[in-house]
C-alpha cells in the first residue's frame, strides 16, 4: 500500500505491491510490521470509522457549499484518520458526514489532497482489475475492474476549482472514494460469486474483532 512506507521501511513495499492493494492492509499483517503505538492508533481510527451495515455508507452525500472553518477542520480531521488508520483514502460518508468529500494520498511522502464535489468527467477506456480493500469493510479484500485513467473536476478544501489527472492508483482511490460519496461499495462491483465470499470474510472479520 502507497503510504505504507511512512511506518517504516521494508523492502516488501515495492511500487507494484502498492498499486495492487487498495486502502487497507489485513490488520494481522500490518500489526506483525507496526510498532506497538501505531496499532493503538490505527486500532482507535478503525473504531472511528463507519463499518458496513450503517446506512450512511449506503447514502448519498450532499454537495459542499460552504467553504468555512468547519470544512477546514472536517478535512484535517479526515487527513489525521486516514493516516492513522494507514489508509490511502477516507470519504467523509465512512466517517458520517454527508459531504461529497474525499482525502487521499498515494506518495508516502506527499500531502493529504482533499477533493470537494468531485466529479469524474472523463475515463479512459483502459481497465484494469486490482485488488481493493476498504476500511469501511475489515477483511475485505476483492478485484476490482476500473479504468485506468480518469479526469476529475473538483474544487479544492477552500472553494478554488481544481481538475486532476490521474492514473493508476491515484485514479482507483479517487474513483473508489467517489463511489463511497455516492453510496457504492466494492461490494457492488464484483460478481455475485466474489461477493459471498467476500460477505463470509466480513462476517469472521466482525467476529474475530
Ligand atoms: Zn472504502
Amino acid at each position: 500500500m502507497a503510504d505504507h512506507a511512512t511506518q517504516h521501511a521494508d523492502p516488501r513495499d515495492t511500487e507494484v505491491e502498492s498499486a495492487t492493494e487498495l486502502e487497507e492492509h489485513d490488520a494481522e499483517t500490518e500489526d506483525e510490521e507496526l510498532d506497538p503505538e501505531a496499532v493503538a492508533r490505527r486500532a482507535a481510527a478503525l473504531s472511528r470509522i463507519r463499518k458496513f451495515g450503517d446506512p450512511v455508507l449506503r447514502t448519498r452525500a450532499r454537495p459542499v457549499d460552504r467553504f468555512d472553518r468547519t470544512l477546514l477542520d472536517e478535512v484535517s480531521r479526515m487527513g489525521v484518520l486516514m493516516n492513522d488508520a494507514i489508509g490511502v483514502g477516507l470519504a467523509a460518508t465512512q466517517v458520517g458526514v454527508l459531504h461529497r468529500l474525499l482525502v487521499y494520498r498515494v506518495h508516502p511522502q506527499g500531502a493529504v489532497v482533499a477533493l470537494v464535489n468531485p466529479e469524474i468527467e472523463w475515463a479512459g477506456k483502459e481497465q484494469e482489475t486490482l485488488e481493493e480493500g476498504c476500511l469501511s469493510l475489515p477483511g475485505v479484500h476483492v478485484d476490482v475492474e476500473r479504468p485506468v485513467h480518469v479526469r476529475v473536476r473538483a474544487l479544492t478544501e477552500t472553494g478554488a476549482p481544481t481538475m486532476i489527472e490521474a492514473s493508476g492508483l491515484e485514479a482507483r482511490v479517487i474513483q473508489h472514494e467517489v463511489d463511497h460519496l455516492d453510496g457504492i461499495l466494492v461490494l457492488d462491483r464484483i460478481s455475485r460469486g466474489q461477493r459471498k465470499e467476500a460477505m463470509k470474510a466480513l462476517r469472521e472479520a466482525q467476529q474475530s474483532g
